[in-house]
């Protein structure tokens, strides 16, 4: 190899390199904010919410720590709705709603029906005004007129919002039927 054919091959090298590090290291970051939160809940027992920190059995109950880092990221989020850390259940919450999760409508129910924490409750309950299927409108109509004054108008903003959708569509419905038939 010419010493110039040398050097294009090296500067060649460094380039592809220097790439792939940003590559590895963007790729990296994302995969991060995505398990941050569910590696986070692993320092608690999911079924009993002992501190635990990085054992396999909780010391507490005997639960098997391995099987619960086999589960679904869902199933991991429905279980954060106990975590004893108060941030943690409201952060599950708020992704649950996003995530139109219908297995959280039952945990969510019960979550905006009977926490202690009002805070706690209210993410509840705005879960399930995003999630917004027939049980999770039931129980919004019912919190919107008892409980804590918090739970009882984020109930209420939830459904106007979802009537705001449900007329929405119903009038982009009726504008494609005078389309179809005009
Ligand atoms: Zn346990």
């Amino acid at each position: 190899m010419t010493p110039g054919r040398h050097l294009a091959f090296r500067s060649f090298l460094f380039f592809w390199w220097g790439g792939l590090r940003v590559f590895i290291r963007r790729f990296a970051k994302c995969d991060d904010a995505v398990e941050q939160f569910t590696m986070s809940l692993t320092y608690f027992c999911p079924s009993c919410w002992h501190e635990v920190g990085s054992v396999n059995t909780c010391p507490n109950c005997g639960a098997d720590l391995r099987a619960f880092s086999g589960r679904s990221y869902e199933e991991k989020l429905v279980l954060a709705l106990r975590h004893p850390e108060p941030t943690v259940p409201i952060r599950a919450a708020t992704i649950l709603g996003k995530l139109k999760s219908e297995k959280a409508v039952g945990p969510l129910i019960e979550i905006a029906a009977s926490a202690k924490d009002p805070y706690i409750q209210e993410s509840a309950v705005e879960a399930l005004g995003d999630i917004g299927d027939d049980q999770a409108i039931f129980c919004l109509d019912h919190l919107s007129r008892e409980g804590a004054v918090r739970v009882r108008s984020a109930a209420e903003r939830a459904l106007k919002s979802l009537k705001a959708q449900q007329n929405a569509a119903k009038e982009q419905d009726s504008e494609n039927m005078k389309r179809r038939n005009g």
